[in-house]
């Protein structure tokens, strides 16, 4: 039965199953997901009834990166792979706050995020949603809206935000994030955030999201510092999310919650 004020899903969109941009927009309190992706939301909240203030903990720390990478790092070209459904304080609209002329490229494989980027980013040709698979950075970097908006030769901000722990190990996660940062030049940032096996309260909810999503491969912080082997990294560091370049003083010690997900950026020298 979908929910009252549910958006109709747009034409060839699959709503029987749930998805992982769905599921996390329904996490966020967001409207564009269906019943099977609440369902998985209501299941990862009764592990961590805190799920929809870590997922904003989240959206919190990619506006704050983007601030800095735009503001501080001056970088101007941002590819935002599984980059989700649009919601507030998006990566271009951060990006082109803080430089008008900086051009942002979303990339993600689920069809909704397509349907739903273009009418929001119609107006805006410094902007582009590009439906395709990240872990064919070849095909990626070599797509045509990609390559319009992108130039290789300048610095380039690689956003894996909230993304990589939806690849499982056997899908080559580290060699995938090296092709993306092999093909920027010097002074590319590699902006990454992760879900963190810091204790019992992450592996019952790395179990729940293996179990109703399929994905959710909570990594340590050591695995999570691999992918930024080779890079200087910003201060301060590999980081809980909250302890990144925060707006306001941090109050220790940090919740179970908050201990949930790391994040860094890295610069490549
Ligand atoms: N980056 C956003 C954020 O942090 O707010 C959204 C994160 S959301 C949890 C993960 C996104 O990655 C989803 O929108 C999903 O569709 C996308 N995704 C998962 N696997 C992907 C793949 N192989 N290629 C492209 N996108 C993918």
């Amino acid at each position: 039965m979908p929910a009252q004020d549910e958006t109709p899903a747009p034409p060839g969109i699959d709503v029987t199953n749930p998805s992982i941009a769905r599921a996390y927009d329904a996490v966020l309190g967001g409207k564009d997901n269906y019943a099977p992706d609440r369902a998985v939301a209501d299941e990862l909240m009764k592990v961590m009834p805190e799920i929809r203030e870590l997922a904003w903990d989240n959206r919190a720390l990619l506006g704050r990166g983007v601030r800095y990478l735009a503001r501080e790092a001056g970088v101007r070209q941002f590819i935002d792979l599984g980059s989700g459904l649009p919601t507030v304080e998006n990566t271009h609209q951060v990006a082109q706050s803080e430089a008008v002329d900086a051009r942002v490229v979303y990339v993600d494989n689920d069809p909704i995020v397509l349907a739903h980027g273009r009418a929001i980013l119609a107006e805006n040709d410094r902007t582009a949603v590009v439906s395709a698979d990240l872990r064919d950075p070849e095909g990626v970097l070599g797509h045509d809206r990609v390559r319009d908006l992108i130039d290789l030769s300048e610095p380039v901000a690689v956003l894996l935000v909230g993304m990589l722990h939806h690849l499982h190990d056997d899908e080559g996660p580290k060699r995938i994030v090296e092709a993306y940062m092999d093909a920027v030049p010097s002074g590319s940032h590699l902006f990454l955030t992760h879900f963190c096996r810091s204790g019992p309260d992450a592996e019952a909810l790395e179990k729940t999201f293996l179990h109703f999503l399929g994905t959710g491969r909570f990594r340590t912080r050591d695995e999570v510092a691999e992918y930024l082997d080779g890079l200087d990294l910003v201060d301060p560091g590999l980081v809980y999310l909250p302890e990144w370049r925060p707006d306001k003083p941090v109050e220790y010690p940090l919740s179970v919650r908050e201990r949930l997900m790391i994040g860094a950026i890295g610069r490549k020298p």
